[in-house]
């Protein structure tokens, strides 16, 4: 390793008139170089940054990975600490040192905000995510052909001023073998052909779906009372135990069947039958002896060189030193906001990268998305439903309002999203589950939640958002993380498209509840922003895209993004399959470069 004074490191060119970091690195004794360049570095190794390592490590590339969180041991992750881990995420080391500030439209002004996503830890958010796996349907890939280029929107009289809209540079048939893969490898629990609008798939699902909770019954009888086809919601999360068979990766270890004890969604799992890259991928990575992982180790910089390559990353280590780790490729997968924030941060003073690294188009944070989730919700006074009873994504769907699979002739909006019962039942998810005439506290509150905590359920509608101009990410201009870094600053709104769909969603879901025969069914119509995506999209025009189908930036060859930063659209469905399909597929497009690791 050789040891740069801080001086000649101060003097580069990325240092020069960033104060906050100068001071920050002259606080560290020194700034070292490693004198052995990786072939891969990974930046972040949460859920896909794990499976990257895997697939690298395991063909043979050195592969050096930069987690910005520590190693959890089943003791930091298996207790059930609602107020730490669902209520105040700002109380956990994993979210509270890495914010974002966040504001509706410019000129508001940006407040912090603590996510759980990325949690910042080995593995990433895949340790306590929900579980629910859905493929993408071929048409969510082709949002321009099918919605614009058809004459769809017009026919629904949608306004699409504002939005920004192409299709995917791959189709579905691109991602199936390795959505087929991630089932296969993650174990995932479902059944296929149950979904008529879900497209084709050469392999079923390696284990039999969920055991049905009541909630699941009754959505279903009353999903087929209306017409509608309810279909279990794949999970990832083991029905029995299961180790991949051959073709797979054989090497992983085998794990258990899930034991329902309900405390699931946002915790991790106590018996390891959630699918989660830390006990999974993580492991056989480290096995090859080929991966060397830096955790507590948070990468601030991305190198790159005058001929426009990226040359590997600056990072902190766990002391709060500055070093650089040189690498023949790299590829981040740090998440939505933070993919954006070193990208926009590693500028150089070169006119083509003069507004960020790989944003020669301009559109690193441009368009990011979120679905605006809207619920029904039903008391009983018939059924106890008990709906705290097993995991969150033993979950009931229809997809007849996904997508553009029902008729949107005249009706304002184009696009849909899934319908199903919601996660979890615990106490402390419960508590806003209250119909509109109950107080949220007092006397009152606690005889309607006293009786009726075991007789509501609700569903849960996950209306995608269309990818608008004025929703973004950037750099905040005021407030620093503390490194003194800016914070990456979320700027989104819903605009009219999501606003009218989100309304027609919550009366489906009206619907659906008043045909279970509950006592009293409300809903909840305006949506709450969920499951990120956008800032780095992918597609075919260079002009107005970050990266190509195999997540590789337009701008630096060797540079790539992995995550659901890089979708141009979102589906109506949670993320998890695709995105881990593509970072299988980019994993495969990496490993063909042999030129690069000659
Ligand atoms: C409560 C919850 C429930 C969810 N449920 C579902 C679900 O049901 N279905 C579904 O499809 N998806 C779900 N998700 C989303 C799912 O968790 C993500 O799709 C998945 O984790 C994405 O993987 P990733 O690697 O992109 O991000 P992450 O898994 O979050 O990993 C990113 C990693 O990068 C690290 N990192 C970031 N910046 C740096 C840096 N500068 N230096 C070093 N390291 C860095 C972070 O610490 C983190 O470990 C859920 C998420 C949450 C939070
Ligand atoms: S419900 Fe199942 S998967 Fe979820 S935490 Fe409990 S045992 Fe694990």
């Amino acid at each position: 390793m050789t040891v740069v004074p801080v001086k000649q490191l101060l003097s580069s060119s990325f240092l020069r008139g960033n104060s906050a970091i100068k001071n920050r690195i002259s606080i560290g004794e020194y700034c070292s170089v490693a004198n052995t360049i990786a072939d891969v570095c990974i930046v972040g190794v949460g859920g896909l940054g794990g499976i990257l390592a895997k697939e690298l490590a395991s063909a043979g590339l050195k592969v050096v990975g930069f987690e910005r969180g520590p190693v959890p041991t089943l003791e930091d992750y298996a207790p059930r600490d609602a107020v730490k881990f669902l209520i105040r995420p700002e109380l956990s080391d994993w979210s509270k040192h890495e914010p974002t500030t966040t504001r509706k439209k410019p000129g508001d002004k940006a407040r912090i905000q603590y996510r759980t996503s990325p949690l910042n830890v080995l593995g990433g958010a895949l340790l306590h995510w929900t579980g629910q796996s859905s493929r993408y349907m071929p048409g969510d890939f082709k949002l321009h052909t099918n919605e614009i280029a058809s004459g769809n929107a017009e026919r629904a009289k949608a306004d699409l001023t504002g939005y920004d809209i192409i299709d995917w540079p791959l189709s579905y048939d691109d991602l199936e073998p390795y959505y087929e893969k991630f089932e296969w490898e993650f174990g995932i629990s479902g059944t296929g052909g149950k979904n008529p609008f879900a497209g084709p798939r050469q392999r079923d699902f390696p284990v039999p779906p969920l055991r049905h909770s009541a909630k699941m019954e009754i959505f279903a009888e009353a999903c087929r009372k209306l017409g509608y086809h309810p279909y279990d919601t794949a999970a990832g999360i083991l029905s029995q135990a299961y180790r991949p068979p051959q073709p797979y990766d054989t090497r992983m270890p085998e794990r258990p069947a899930c034991v329902y004890c309900g405390h699931c969604n946002f915790y991790g799992c106590h018996v390891h039958a959630k699918s989660a890259s830390l006990y999974t991928v993580v492991p056989v990575a480290q096995q090859t002896g080929n991966f060397a992982l830096h955790a507590n180790s948070k990468v601030f910089h991305l190198l790159s060189d005058d001929k426009g390559n990226a040359t590997g990353v600056r990072y902190f280590d766990p002391a709060g030193r500055a070093h650089e780790q040189r690498a023949r490729v790299v590829i981040l997968s740090a998440f939505v906001f933070e993919s954006v924030r070193l990208l926009l941060l590693s500028k150089t003073d070169h006119k083509r990268f003069a507004k960020g690294l790989a944003n020669t188009s301009g559109y690193v944070g441009r368009n990011i998305l979120a679905h605006g989730d809207v619920r029904a919700m039903a008391a009983f006074d018939d059924y106890i439903i008990n709906g705290f009873i097993g995991p969150g994504s033993a979950a009931m769907r229809i997809d007849d309002f996904n997508g553009n699979n029902f008729d949107h002739t005249g009706l304002g909006f184009i696009r849909g999203g899934t319908i199903g019962t919601s996660g979890d039942g615990t106490p402390a998810t419960r508590f806003d589950v209250l119909p509109p005439d109950v107080p949220a506290w007092g006397e009152e509150f606690k005889k309607y939640y006293t009786h009726y905590y075991t007789r509501t359920m609700d569903l849960n509608m996950q209306p995608e958002t269309l990818p608008h101009r004025d929703n973004r990410v950037d750099l905040d201009p005021r407030q620093t993380d503390r490194w003194g870094i800016a914070l990456p600053r979320v700027t989104f709104d819903f605009h009219q498209n999501e606003l009218r769909l989100q309304k027609y969603m919550a009366g489906v879901g009206e619907r659906i509840m008043k045909a279970t025969g509950a006592s009293k069914v409300w809903t909840e119509e305006k949506g709450r922003p969920n499951r990120w995506a956008g800032a780095t999209r992918m597609g075919a025009d260079p002009k107005n895209s970050v990266v190509n189908e195999f997540c590789q930036t337009h701008d630096v060859p060797n540079l790539f993004i992995v995550g659901a930063s890089v979708f141009p659209s979102m589906a109506g469905y949670p993320p998890t399959a695709t995105v881990a399909a593509l970072a299988y597929r980019t994993a495969e497009f990496v490993l063909k470069q042999k030129q690069w690791f000659d």
